[in-house]
């Protein structure tokens, strides 16, 4: 017996099964310090919690609506219009069990077999696995560190065949940092227009933000460009909730229908009282955010000023999220071998960039304590010399 041709082709999440064997380790009693944490170190806010474990205790544990409860919807709508100028109503929110369900969600509702989707790589894990999923082909389109590793709308178009039907644009970029300025998105979204194409944007890192950048949300370009656009976020990363699962996507009125109808009959609905929880999150008072950022803040500038001193390698100083993504092609090492020897000698876990479809770096996540970020950083700079 065989498994599906489906499922054949996909890999699985290079950057979770690299998290789980350094944590293993740790647990055997290995003094691992641990980069490759693709979460935040912090604790879901006390407000969030109590948030949901009322509702527990109100015994709110039955099936919601399959798109989410109609609160949460409302509230996401609010935000969307005061953060990034988006005027949704709640039949076009979907809310799902994390932004990669939205992600996926999104895919399976708009893209058929055969098509074509973009992935300017470095790319998050999972696109070009969740376009297989769907049947079509991931079009991998490699970024320069000189462009801060973000596609351009030339190299956009010379991607395009008549086949494609979808770019996936994810600003501030896991793995790099990288932002994409309002100008830069308007030079993709002019090149998405004149063929139709959807675009997916992934904006669940928009508030881990740096130097007092600001995020810039696609759709919110003109009526056109929102009606190509399927715009994904979630709880995990700006409230310290990647257990609760919790995410969701804005779709345009042509197809969020169908992607709450899909959804109903693969989870059902998302977490009755994690919604509750989420709902507090954005309902609540945001100096939590603002904390978390400030932490965020001081860890990123003492990476930055460590690595800055050391030749043999080069970053562009990540913009946004909780990652810097560091070029290690002057080593003389693929990543994959950068990445197991680090670990080997040093006991220090990162990301190699061949997960990311880059084989010339590695990703360091700075989830991580102040103490931990400096003992590993030690061991780095060892390493290297
Ligand atoms: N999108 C990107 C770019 C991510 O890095 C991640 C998580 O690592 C996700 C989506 C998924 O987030 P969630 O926990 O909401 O599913």
């Amino acid at each position: 017996m065989e498994v599906s041709s489906r499922v054949q082709k996909i890999s699985p999440s290079l950057t979770l099964a690299l998290d789980s064997k350094a944590k293993a380790l740790a647990q055997k009693g290995e003094d691992i310090v641990n980069f490759t944490s693709g979460e935040p170190d912090f604790d879901t806010p006390e407000h969030i919690k109590a948030a949901a474990m009322g509702s527990l205790d109100a015994n709110f544990t039955r099936y919601t609506p399959s798109a989410g409860i109609p609160e949460l919807r409302m509230a996401i709508c609010e935000k969307l219009k005061k953060d990034n100028a988006l005027d949704y109503s709640p039949e076009q929110i979907n809310v799902s069990c994390g932004a990669k369900h939205a992600c996926i969600n999104v895919i399976l509702a708009t893209v058929d077999p055969g098509d074509e989707v973009i992935i300017p790589a470095p790319y998050w894990v999972s696109y070009p696995e969740m376009v297989k999923i769907a049947g079509a082909e991931p079009v991998i389109v490699p970024t320069s560190f000189e462009n801060g590793y973000k596609i351009t709308p030339k190299q956009f178009e010379e991607a395009m065949t008549p086949k494609t039907k979808m770019i996936i644009i994810n600003s501030p970029s896991n793995p790099t940092g990288s932002i994409y300025s309002k100008e830069e998105l308007e030079g993709i979204a002019h090149v998405a227009l004149e063929e139709d194409i959807l675009i997916l944007s992934d904006e669940i890192y928009e508030k881990l933000v740096y130097d007092d950048l600001t995020h810039f949300s696609i759709a919110s370009l003109s009526k056109e460009v929102y009606e190509l656009t399927f715009t994904v976020n979630g709880f995990s990363k700006t409230y310290a909730m990647t257990g609760w699962r919790l995410g969701y996507s804005a779709s345009p009125l042509w197809a969020a229908k169908q992607i709450a109808s899909l959804q109903s009959h693969m989870t059902s609905n998302p977490t009755s009282f994690a919604q509750k929880g989420a709902l507090a999150a954005y309902k609540g008072p945001q100096d939590c955010v603002e904390n978390m950022v400030e932490e965020y803040k001081k860890r990123r500038a003492y990476i930055m000023k460590i690595l800055s001193d050391i030749e043999k390698i080069s970053f562009v100083p990540p913009q946004g999220t909780f990652y810097v993504y560091v070029n290690i092609s002057k080593t003389g090492m693929n990543s994959s071998d950068f990445a197991q020897k680090l670990l080997e000698e040093e006991k220090v876990a990162v990301v190699p960039g061949v997960a990311f479809g880059d084989d010339q770096s590695i990703r360091l996540s700075y989830a991580t304590s102040m103490e931990r970020i400096k003992t590993g950083l030690d061991r780095f700079c060892r390493f290297i010399e």
